[in-house]
Formats: C-alpha cells, sequence, structure tokens
C-alpha cells in the first residue's frame, strides 16, 4: 500500500487508473484543474471502489501542475505525516490538431507542467514516477510492429512536447543516479486506448466534436452524429483502412499498476516501455465490432486519407510483457461492448 499522487487523475485514463490503484489498496492524491474533464469521474470512481465520498483513500485538489503552491497543497495532503511515494503523471493536453494551431499552449501545460511538477518532486523528495508518454513519438513508423527502440520523430507539437519530456527525464535520472535516491522512472507509451469501465460507470468524456475514432462511432452509435468518415480507403492494409492497436482501458489501468509494482520493488531503473496489444484492427473492423455491440450498424463512407495519418501503428508488446509481467488480455469486441455500455448509459458523457 502506497501513497501516490495522480495529476490528471480526472481525465479517461486517470479515473480508471484511480479505480485499479484503489482496489489494490493504495490511497491516492488527484491533483486535476479539470480543464478536460469533471469531477464527477472521480465520485463514480469512488462508487465503483465500494468508498465513501469523505474516504481519506481519494483527496482531490483541484490545482494546476504549473502551479508551484497547488503542488505544494498536493504534496501535503497525504493523511498524517506520510507522504507521497510515488507520482503517475497524466495530467496534460492531448488533441493533435489543437497542438498544432496552440504550439505554446501544449509547450507549456506539457513540459513546463511536468517540469514544475518535477521540481516540487525533489523538494519534497519523492523520486518515483510513471509517466504518459504515447505512440506518437514514433511518428511515421518505418517498422511494424514498432518496438521501443524505434527512432523517435514526432510529427506535430503534441509529439514534440511528449519526447521533450521523455528527454527531460533521461537528463535528470541520470543526473541523479549516482545520489543517494535516485530516481525510478517509467516512460510508458500508449497505443490507442478505448472503451470504458465495464460498469459503463465511467468511460471517455470528450468536449466537442471527437477528433478520435472510437469516441465519434460510439456518438454515431447512439445518433448524436450522422455518419463516420473514414479516412482513407487506398491504405496499403488489408481493407484499404487505416490500422491502429487499440487498447482496453482497463488494460492500461493495470499495465500502470503493475509498472508502479516493478518500480518500487526492483533498484532505480528508467524503463520505457510501449503499452499496446500487439494487434492491429483497421477502421472498418472497428465499425463492423462496435454495430455488432450496440446492435446496429453505424453509418459510414470513405473520404480521403486525413493529413498527417500513417498507414498502420502497432506496438511490438513483448518488452512490457516480459518486464512487468502484464499483457493486455481484453479484446475488440470488450472494447467495443465496454464503450457501448458507457456511451448509452451517459449519452452526454457526465454532463460537464
Ligand atoms: P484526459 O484529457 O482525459 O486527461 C488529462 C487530465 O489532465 C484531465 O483530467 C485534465 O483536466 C487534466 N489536466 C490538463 N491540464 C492540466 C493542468 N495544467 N493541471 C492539472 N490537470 C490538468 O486525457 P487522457 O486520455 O486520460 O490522457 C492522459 C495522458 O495520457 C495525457 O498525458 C495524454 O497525453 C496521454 N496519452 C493519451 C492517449 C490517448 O489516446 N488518450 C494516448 C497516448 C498518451
Ligand atoms: N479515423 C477515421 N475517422 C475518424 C477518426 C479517425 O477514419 O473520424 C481513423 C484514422 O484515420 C486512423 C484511426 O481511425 O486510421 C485511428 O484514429 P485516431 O484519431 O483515433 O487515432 P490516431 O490516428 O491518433 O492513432
Amino acid at each position: 500500500m502506497a501513497h501516490l499522487l495522480i495529476t490528471g487523475g480526472a481525465g479517461f485514463i486517470g479515473s480508471h487508473t484511480c479505480l485499479v490503484l484503489l482496489e489494490a489498496g493504495h490511497s491516492l492524491v488527484v491533483l486535476d484543474n479539470f480543464a478536460n474533464s469533471s469531477p464527477e469521474s472521480l465520485i463514480r470512481v469512488l462508487e465503483l471502489a465500494e468508498l465513501g465520498f469523505e474516504s481519506e483513500r481519494l483527496r482531490v485538489i483541484e490545482g494546476d501542475i504549473r502551479s508551484e503552491a497547488d503542488l505544494n497543497r498536493a504534496f501535503g495532503a497525504t493523511p498524517g505525516s506520510t507522504g507521497i511515494e510515488a507520482v503517475i503523471h497524466f495530467a496534460g493536453l492531448k488533441a493533435v490538431g489543437e497542438s498544432v494551431a496552440h504550439p505554446l499552449r501544449y509547450w507549456d501545460v506539457n513540459l513546463a507542467g511536468s517540469r514544475s511538477l518535477l521540481a516540487a518532486m525533489e523538494a519534497h523528495g519523492c523520486r518515483n514516477l510513471v509517466f504518459s508518454s504515447s505512440a506518437t513519438l514514433y511518428g511515421y513508423p518505418e517498422v511494424v510492429p514498432i518496438a521501443e527502440t524505434a527512432p523517435i520523430q514526432p510529427i506535430n507539437p503534441y509529439g514534440h512536447s511528449k519526447a521533450a519530456v521523455e528527454q527531460l527525464l533521461a537528463d535528470l535520472y541520470g543526473a541523479r543516479l549516482q545520489s543517494q535516491t535516485p530516481w525510478r522512472i517509467a516512460r510508458l507509451r500508449y497505443f490507442n486506448p478505448v472503451g470504458a469501465h465495464p460498469s459503463g460507470r465511467i468511460g471517455e468524456d470528450p468536449n466537442g466534436t471527437p477528433n478520435n475514432l472510437f469516441p465519434f462511432v460510439s456518438q454515431v452509435a447512439i445518433g448524436r452524429r450522422k455518419q463516420l468518415q473514414v479516412f482513407g480507403g487506398d491504405w496499403p492494409t488489408a481493407d484499404g483502412s487505416g490500422v491502429r492497436d487499440y487498447i482496453h482501458v482497463m488494460d492500461l489501468a493495470e499495465g500502470h499498476r503493475a509498472a508502479l509494482d516493478v518500480l518500487l520493488a526492483e533498484p532505480p531503473q528508467l524503463l520505457t516501455l510501449n503499452l499496446g496489444s500487439g494487434q492491429g484492427h483497421s477502421v472498418l473492423e472497428v465499425v463492423s465490432a462496435f454495430g455488432a455491440a450496440s446492435g446496429q450498424p453505424v453509418p459510414y463512407e470513405i473520404v480521403p486519407r486525413r493529413a498527417g495519418d500513417a498507414a498502420a501503428t502497432v506496438a511490438d508488446a513483448s518488452l512490457a510483457h516480459g518486464r512487468l509481467g502484464w499483457r493486455t488480455s481484453r479484446t475488440l469486441q470488450d472494447m467495443c461492448r465496454d464503450g457501448w455500455a458507457w456511451q448509452s448509459g451517459n449519452p452526454k458523457g457526465y454532463g460537464k
């Protein structure tokens, strides 16, 4: 059992991970400014974990990772004199298109925010960190499946900001390696997280028109949008549509728990791991599986390719399996079933 700080814990991946960590017996402090989430997700996490609203095991601090004062409040929020033992750092901005339009905002929240967090961790004597990185670092991959050794070549400001934080973490790790308390760091490169908790009580709640395939397909299935546009039917893939490595958000949440356990149990190290299923699915396969899960076909039209897309990105997931003893267990059908349970039970998300 550890006291953990979860930045961005109210968001999509953070909320599912909070649930898994509470169920594993940990106590959490969540720091979130709710820029892209609602406190309601954490109320539901408490419900699912069968904990009361006043539970000391989940404290919520509304605040910004760029604010030293907010970070100090979060580090001081554990009960008694126990300090924060490790941080899982989800907080950040993640919309590729928005990052192209507003690079300053992305460098500020993702890089300057991470820098502030790391400085606060050093000040509070906490040097254990799990960081949300992304497969977007690989840009247009030359070899698929993609191993962690593939070149880092991001193609947009969002990807550049994630690559910069990865580099900062490597620099900090190197600088403190010979000290009394070296850093223990996991840089987790997620592929395409989708789905929801099987209860349908927590899930992904994007603002405005979704950019990503899964939330868009769900909103078509519930009737909020007329039809899906499939970006490209002429990719060099089996059915001509783009291929991605979709990972159920509960598998991803469990991957975080496994990474944390390994970091805290083993000698200090800098772990860099792909978190994906190792299996690719095309857009048309997703459309068909979602239609089966929701009980009605998802209308779609094939339109030209979207700028910046790659034909196929699939993880080589073997290193995470070897290092963490973790691998995904949920199928595309599970992702669609649970995603549909969330969408149909909460047609307007958390109603934020
Ligand atoms: P999300 O937007 O649902 O969650 C991010 C959370 O961070 C939100 O609750 C938001 O309110 C909070 N936040 C944003 N700026 C903040 C700030 N300045 N201070 C405090 N809190 C702040 O996104 P998610 O999908 O849960 O992603 C979590 C992390 O994983 C992000 O760092 C993202 O870049 C990374 N990631 C996501 C995906 C994906 O497809 N969802 C893929 C790869 C990596
Ligand atoms: N996609 C699509 N229509 C949409 C959104 C996405 O055809 O409205 C395709 C996209 O071209 C890619 C796949 O779905 O092949 C996954 O896209 P998403 O944006 O979800 O993830 P990413 O491209 O970041 O991996």
